[in-house]
C-alpha cells in the first residue's frame, strides 16, 4: 500500500510483457541488426567501387607497360626483317643477274663479292654450286674445293623452295654466323645455287639498338628454343631456353613470367614471317609496376580509412538510435504505469473515502454513548467501581480517537486525486506523511525525530502532491539508514520567498557520481528493489510548484535532502 502511494513500484510480476519489450537483450539485437544492415548497405558500394577501381588500374597499367613493350619488339623485328631480306635479294639479284659461266669463274665471283661487301656488312663468303650439288666456285677464308651438297638437308630445301635461311651456327674464327642460299634457274633450264655466309654480329646490334632498361633482355630464337643472339638472362648463343617456346602466331604477344631469379617480368614475343626465328624481349615487372604497388597501397589505406569510418559513424548514430527509442519505450512504459497506478489510486481512494464514511457514523455514534456514559458515570456519586468504569470509558473514547484519525486520514487519500491547490500547513502535511512511516520506523527500531519551526505561513500548494515528495524523500531516508538509525525532519521559515523542509539521515550516504544522477527517472543503486522514480517524480513535483531541492550528502555518513517551497503560487 505504502509503496503504491509513493511511486511507481510495478511488480514484475504484473508487468512481464513490458519488461520484456525493454530488456537489453532486445536492443542489443535490434542494434546488431542495424549496424549490419548499415554497414553493408555503405560498405558494399565502397568495396565494389574500390575493386573496380583497382582492376581498371591494374589493367590500364599493364597495358601502359605491355603496349610500348609490343611495339618495340614489333618495330626490331621488322629490322631484322630488313636486314634478312636485304641480304637475300642480294643474293638473288646476283644469282639471276649473272651467268653460270661468269659466277663459275672464281676471280669475277670475287670481284662480285668484294662490291657486296662494299655494300653490305656481315657477307663472310659466297659459294656456287651446280644443280647436281657440286661446288662450282668459292671465295671466303675455307677451303671446300670438291665437295658435293647434294645430299644435305639445306640443298633439298633451297631446291624445293628456292630459298634458305639457315639457323645460327659457330662458324669460322668462332663467330656466329647464317647462311642464304637462292636458287636461280635459267631461261634454258640450268639451274644453280649461290650460297653466302652472313656474320651475325649485326644481330647484336639491332638488339642494341632496343635499348632496353636494366634488367631487361631481348634475344633473336629459332622455333626449337636455340638462342640465336647471347641473352642475358638465359645463356649464350645456341644454348637452349629454359622454358617451353609459346605457340607460335602472327601477333605480337605479351605475357607474364618469371625470370630465372625469381623476379616477375613480361615476355613479349613475335615470330618472324619468312624465317624460323622469333625475337624476344623480358621486361622487369617490379621497376614497372612500382607505381602500382604504391597506388595500391593508398587505395588499400583509403579503403581501410573509410571502412572504419563507416563503421564508427554506423555505430554512433546506432547507439543514438536504440538510446532514443530505449527512452521513449521507456517513458511510454512508464507513462502506462503511470496511469494504470493514477487508476488505481483513484479506484483505492474512492473504496477508502466510502470506508470512512462508512466507519465514520458508527464510530460518531460510539463516541456519542461513550461520552455519554461518562456523564452518566459522573453525574452518579455512588456507582461502583466508578474509577475503573471511566477509565474503560476513556480508553474508549480514545480508540474511536484513533479510529477517527485513519478514516480522517484516509479521507485525505481520496481527496488527493484531483489536483487541487490550496493553502497547506506544511507541518500538518509532514506530521501526518510520516504517520505512514511510523510502523516500519518502529519495527526497524529508527527514530524520527522532528523540529517543526512554529507558525509557519501556510503554503499553496496540492496536498496529494506535497505528501508524494515527503513520502518519497523520507522512504529513501529509511532505506538508507541502518537499523537503529535516526531520520530528523526539520522545518523552517527560510527567507521572505521560501520554506524549508529538511530531512537528514544518518545512513549510507551517496558518491558524487549517485548526486549527479539521482533525479534522473530510472537510475538507482538499488538493483531490483528500486524504481529510480521517486527522487525524479519529487523534482518534478517541486520544480512544477516553482520549489527547488538541494542534496547534501557524504558517503557513509548521511544524507540531508532540503526541499525549498514558496510561499507564493509558481506563476502558469
Ligand atoms: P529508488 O529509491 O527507487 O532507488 P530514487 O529516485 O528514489 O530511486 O533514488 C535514486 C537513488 O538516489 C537511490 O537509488 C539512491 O542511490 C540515491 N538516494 C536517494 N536518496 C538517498 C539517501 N537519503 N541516502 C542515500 N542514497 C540516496
Ligand atoms: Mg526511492
Amino acid at each position: 500500500m505504502l509503496k503504491d502511494i509513493v511511486g511507481r513500484h510495478f511488480p514484475d510480476s504484473e508487468n512481464g510483457n513490458d519488461v520484456e519489450i525493454v530488456s537489453p537483450e532486445r536492443y542489443r539485437i535490434l542494434r546488431r541488426k542495424i549496424v549490419a544492415l548499415m554497414a553493408v548497405v555503405s560498405i558494399l558500394p565502397l568495396l565494389a567501387l574500390a575493386a573496380i577501381n583497382y582492376y581498371e588500374h591494374q589493367a590500364s597499367l599493364t597495358s601502359e607497360i605491355q603496349n610500348p613493350l609490343r611495339v618495340l619488339v614489333n618495330k626490331s623485328r621488322n629490322s631484322f626483317e630488313i636486314f634478312l631480306a636485304e641480304r637475300t635479294s642480294t643474293v638473288s639479284l646476283i644469282a639471276s643477274a649473272y651467268p653460270f659461266e661468269d659466277l663459275a669463274n672464281e676471280k669475277v665471283l670475287n670481284r662480285i663479292f668484294q662490291v657486296m661487301r662494299r655494300e653490305f656488312v656481315g657477307f663472310v663468303d659466297l659459294a656456287l654450286i651446280d644443280s647436281k650439288g657440286d661446288l662450282k666456285s668459292y671465295v671466303g677464308p675455307y677451303d671446300l674445293k670438291g665437295r658435293n651438297y647434294a645430299e644435305q638437308a639445306w640443298f633439298h630445301q633451297v631446291s624445293i623452295k628456292g630459298k634458305y635461311l639457315s639457323d645460327v651456327f659457330m662458324g669460322f674464327r668462332k663467330f656466329p654466323h647464317v647462311v642464304i642460299a637462292v636458287q636461280h634457274t635459267a631461261e634454258d633450264g640450268r639451274s644453280w645455287v649461290l650460297r653466302a655466309t652472313i656474320d651475325t654480329s649485326q644481330f647484336d646490334r639491332i638488339i642494341a639498338a632496343m635499348s632496353l632498361e636494366p634488367g631487361g633482355d631481348a634475344f633473336l630464337v629459332n622455333r626449337q628454343g636455340v638462342l640465336q643472339t647471347d641473352s642475358l638472362l638465359y645463356g649464350k648463343v645456341l644454348d637452349k631456353l629454359p622454358f617451353p617456346m609459346p605457340a607460335p602466331s602472327f601477333e605480337t604477344n605479351v605475357v607474364s613470367m618469371v625470370t630465372p631469379s625469381g623476379e616477375e617480368a613480361f615476355l613479349s614475343y613475335t615470330y618472324f614471317a619468312d624465317a624460323d626465328f622469333a625475337l624476344m624481349a623480358v621486361k622487369p615487372r617490379p621497376s614497372v609496376l612500382q607505381t602500382w604497388y604504391s597506388v595500391r597501397i593508398d587505395l588499400l589505406v583509403t579503403f581501410l580509412a573509410g571502412v572504419a569510418a563507416i563503421f564508427v559513424a554506423v555505430y554512433q548514430i546506432t547507439n543514438v538510435i536504440i538510446r532514443r527509442m530505449r527512452e521513449s519505450d521507456e517513458r511510454r512504459l512508464s507513462a502506462i504505469h503511470q496511469m494504470e497506478h493514477t487508476q488505481k489510486l483513484s479506484s483505492i481512494g474512492r473504496l477508502a473515502a466510502g470506508v470512512a464514511h462508512e466507519i465514520n457514523n458508527p464510530l460518531a455514534i460510539i463516541n456519542e454513548k461513550a461520552g455519554l456514559m461518562r456523564d452518566l458515570i459522573g453525574l452518579r456519586p455512588d456507582f461502583p467501581d466508578k474509577e475503573r468504569f471511566l477509565a474503560q470509558v476513556d480508553a474508549i473514547i480514545a480508540s474511536v480517537n484513533r479510529g477517527r484519525g485513519i478514516t480522517q486520514r484516509m479521507l485525505g487519500f481520496a481527496r488527493r486525486m484531483d489536483v487541487k491547490i490550496e493553502p497547506l500547513d506544511i507541518n500538518r502535511v509532514l506530521t501526518e506523511t510520516m504517520g505512514f512511516l511510523e510502523r516500519e520506523a518502529q519495527y526497524r527500531n529508527v527514530s524520527l525525530e522532528r523540529e517543526l519551526a512554529e507558525g509557519l505561513p501556510p503554503i499553496p500548494s496540492d496536498q496529494g502532491q506535497i505528501q508524494q515528495v515527503f513520502l518519497n524523500v523520507l522512504n529513501n531516508a529509511l532505506a538508507a539508514v541502518p537499523d537503529g538509525g535516526l531520520i530528523k525532519v526539520i522545518t523552517a521559515d527560510l527567507d521572505e520567498r521560501f520554506v524549508a523542509v529538511s530531512i537528514e539521515d544518518n545512513g549510507c550516504g551517496m558518491c558524487e557520481e549517485t548526486v549527479k544522477h539521482m533525479f534522473e527517472p530510472f537510475f538507482t543503486t538499488k538493483k531490483d528493489k528500486g524504481t529510480g522514480l521517486g527522487m525524479s517524480i519529487t523534482y518534478g513535483i517541486v520544480k512544477r510548484l516553482g520549489g527547488e531541492i538541494q542534496v547534501r550528502s557524504r558517503q557513509g555518513e548521511g544524507t540531508t535532502i532540503t526541499i525549498l517551497l514558496p510561499k507564493k503560487q509558481a506563476e502558469g
